[in-house]
């Protein structure tokens, strides 16, 4: 039998799972676009998880914690004035949160 991943230690108790799930399973954050970015900051500032990250030498932001991202939440992409920033499609990470319920049954 294959051994359960783990939930990642270093993340803060808040963001370790989802639904009891260990979040770095489910496949939900945001990927910033570099060639639309223009390092304004919207998000950095939109978003109370710090998942984002301004890089001084690229004048850009990173997404440096993508596991902080809440689930479904995708307000940061009306904030951004570039249209830089996008998540997978929900229907796909219903899917694949539904089959991870099976191994991670509700408490
Ligand atoms: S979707 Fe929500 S939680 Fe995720 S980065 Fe954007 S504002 Fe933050
Ligand atoms: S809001 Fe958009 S353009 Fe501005 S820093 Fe964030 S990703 Fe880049």
């Amino acid at each position: 039998m294959s051994k359960e991943p783990d939930v990642l230690e270093e993340l803060d108790e808040h963001y370790r799972r989802y639904l009891g799930i260990p979040r770095q399973l489910i496949p939900w954050y945001p990927t910033v676009d570099p060639d639309k970015c223009v390092g304004c900051k919207e998000c950095l500032a939109f978003c109370h998880d710090i998942v984002y990250v301004y890089h001084e030498e690229t004048k850009k932001v990173v997404v440096a914690n993508p596991w902080h991202c809440q689930v479904y939440c995708q307000s940061c992409t009306y904030a951004c004035p570039k249209d830089a920033i996008t998540f997978p499609e929900r229907r796909e990470v219903k899917e694949a949160i539904r089959a991870l319920r099976q191994k991670y049954p509700p408490a």
